[in-house]
């Protein structure tokens, strides 16, 4: 049996000045201002946990990482992801679908090593990890480069 979830993040970026690298899909990406957050703010990671956190119905951000954040000092949020990844008890991740709003960074070029990034951490083929990104034309704070949006869009199947 396959169950879909859906899960969602959005930051916005730091203020001018800043000196937080952007960090998306567990790369970091030169260039950019980096996302506000007490974390990494790895708003792609986010996502993902969101999506597995639909699966599991165990939330991981909030709350449980919180507690790793800001009492263990842990703000790589690859953490986050494993933790609610160690949730999905019997169910196996399948395929991963994200899509980006931002009007920055350009993403196109950065969309490979994010694809590869994501699937060494969900233990996919990078094949079963599918990234689109629109620059929003303007229509939305992400599409005015404010701060950037990610859904997700998982599927695992039962593996026991
Ligand atoms: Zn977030």
């Amino acid at each position: 049996m396959n169950l879909t979830s859906i899960g969602q993040d959005s930051h916005r970026f730091e203020p001018d000045g800043s000196r937080k690298p952007l960090v998306m899909g567990g790369i970091v990406i030169d260039g950019c201002a980096g996302l506000a957050g007490n974390s990494d703010a790895d708003v792609v990671l986010h996502s993902i946990t969101n999506a597995v956190s639909g699966i599991s119905c165990v939330n991981i951000l909030g709350k449980v990482s919180d507690d790793i954040c800001l009492k263990q000092g842990v703000t790589d949020s690859k953490v986050y992801l494993q933790t609610a990844v160690d949730t999905l008890d019997g169910y196996r991740i399948v395929h991963v679908s994200i899509t980006i709003e931002a009007l920055r960074p350009h993403l196109a070029r950065h969309i490979p090593a994010m694809r590869m990034s994501i699937a060494t951490l969900l233990g996919l083929e990078t094949n079963h990890v599918g990234i689109t990104a629109t620059t929003g034309e303007g229509l939305t704070a992400f599409g005015r480069g404010e701060g950037i949006q990610v859904f997700t869009i998982l599927t695992v199947e039962l593996c026991k």
